[in-house]
């Protein structure tokens, strides 16, 4: 494992401590040119599964600006920096207003959709605390729910209960959801649309849910951001109607949005929306008699990158409301194209069902139930991997998807052809194994899936991912 993640080179120059004399710029600017040669996957050429959600050559430049002129910025200080405040309060009301909030709506923005959903995790606990007294607090959520709402239970005390999927649309089983509800409930989730599946739960009937037991209803909207607002703006869909999921429905009381994902913004940008202000205030921190001074704190983070909500504003003014659109457009049109040839394509509907019906930017598929004696999808995978794409791999049950991105758009051919490709590849290692009867050898990503599914192992995919996250800090 430390081999895949370590890569380093002698002719970098190492720096495990401080050097005793401070490089030169010239010099500092030649490592930063040689470390970016390191091998690593090559997401120029839209081979990877999300990731780098990249806006053009001509947006980043404008990026660039943006942080050159506001480095030094820092919210915690409005005083210092009027125009950054000016800027990030836009920055809030331009995404509330694509996700129809009504006029007492508000927000932040955060670092990301992890801290988004920490934060709607812990407003809907102190919201319940403050206003019923609940003090051992549960949340409800889909299983294809993103890690952050774990991690925002795990932070904050919560329990949360998992609920499964419709087997047939993969929605939430929202007649689930009803019967774990109680009066320890303090928030109900779901995604518009999910990161495994890229489906959209249907926020209609959960949002009767909300309104009959009077609970807060996240919506994660993280990774649909500016597709899944924009897809009944851009037509992409025709006439079909498109399920509603944002604050026109009355029970939806949050939503995160990332501005770092279909928004196109710098890395480290998020937004969380809130229908009132009585919940937003659940999320900050108030200290009114801290020896420093009184202090309050919209959000996680105390000091807060300024120059990080400039580059998110200077991408949405410079995209607009076209822009959005047209991305919206040519990114789910690509990703229709791949649903389809899943599910006409001769090799590929034999033996890869999509699952569910995706309408966003992400498509998902495992292998139909018929074939699964003969066909390993993570084989596919890796497989896929020689050819330099990188597909996400799920499980639970087994998986692959791909979430489309502007950089994909021009290859999708390329992806549906290579796809075919590695799926008869898969089924020749296969059967070639069962004529010479050997039992037959795992590819690496079946090799670690199976660790993770199996009582045998249990507690060892955990070690691994620790290694994993033990490797990203040697030097
Ligand atoms: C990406 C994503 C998030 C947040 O992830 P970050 O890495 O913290 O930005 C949340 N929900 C979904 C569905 C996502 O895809």
């Amino acid at each position: 494992m430390e081999k895949e993640i370590i890569k380093n080179d002698d002719t970098l120059l190492q720096v495990p401590t401080l050097p005793d004399h401070g490089l030169t710029p010239d010099e500092v600017s030649e490592q930063l040119d040689k470390l970016q040669t390191l091998k690593h996957s090559d997401w120029h050429n839209g081979r990877v599964s999300g990731a780098v959600y990249h806006g053009g050559d001509d947006l980043l430049k404008l990026q660039v600006t943006a942080y050159d002129k506001y480095s030094v910025a820092n919210q915690l200080h409005p005083d210092v920096f009027p125009g950054v405040r000016k800027m990030e309060a836009e920055v809030v009301h331009m995404v509330l207003d694509i996700f129809n909030a009504p006029e007492t709506g508000c927000g932040s923005t955060t670092s990301g959709g992890t801290e988004s959903l920490l934060l709607t995790g812990l407003a809907a606990r102190e919201y319940a605390r403050k206003h019923r007294g609940v003090t051992e607090p549960e949340v409800i959520a889909p299983v294809t729910i993103h890690a952050g709402i774990e991690k925002a239970c795990f932070y904050f005390g919560m329990k949360l209960h998992k609920v499964d999927l419709d087997p047939v649309t993969f929605q939430v089983d929202v007649k689930k959801v009803e019967a774990l509800i109680n009066s320890n409930t303090v928030l109900l989730c779901g995604s518009a649309p999910n990161y495994p599946h890229g489906i959209i739960d249907d926020f209609e009937a959960l949002s009767k849910l909300a309104v009959k037991y009077n609970i807060p209803l996240h919506v994660d909207a993280c990774l649909g951001s500016f597709i899944v607002s924009f897809l009944e703006k851009s037509k992409v869909h025709g006439d079909k109607k498109i399920p509603l999921f944002d604050f026109r429905l009355p029970g939806v009381t949050s939503i995160s949005c990332d501005t770092h994902k279909y928004g196109f913004a710098p890395k480290g940008s998020s937004i969380i929306m809130y229908r009132t202000p009585e919940l937003r205030e659940c999320q900050y921190y108030i200290s009114s008699d801290w020896t420093g001074g009184m202090y309050g704190s919209p959000t996680l983070a105390g000091s807060r990158p300024g120059a990080l909500v400039v580059g998110c504003w200077a991408t949405l003014v410079n995209m607009g409301r076209d822009g959005y659109s047209k991305s919206c457009y040519e990114i789910v049109s690509a990703t229709m194209k791949v649903k389809q040839a899943l599910k006409s394509n001769k090799v590929l509907s034999k033996y890869l069902d999509v699952i569910g019906d995706p309408i966003g930017s992400v498509v998902s598929f495992q292998i139909t139930p018929d074939q699964v004696q003969n066909l390993s999808i993570y084989e596919i995978s890796d497989l896929l991997s020689k050819k330099g794409w990188h597909f996400a791999t799920l499980q639970n049950p087994p998986g692959l998807h791909f979430a489309l991105t502007r950089l994909t758009v021009p290859v999708v051919d390329e992806l549906i052809e290579d796809l075919v490709r590695c799926t008869e590849e898969a089924i020749q290692i296969t059967e070639q194994h069962k004529k010479e009867g050997n039992v037959k050898k795992q590819s690496d990503t079946a090799a670690l899936y199976g660790i993770a599914g199996s009582i045998h192992t249990a507690g060892l995919a955990d070690r691994l991912i620790v290694a994993f996250l033990d490797a990203l800090y040697k030097v």
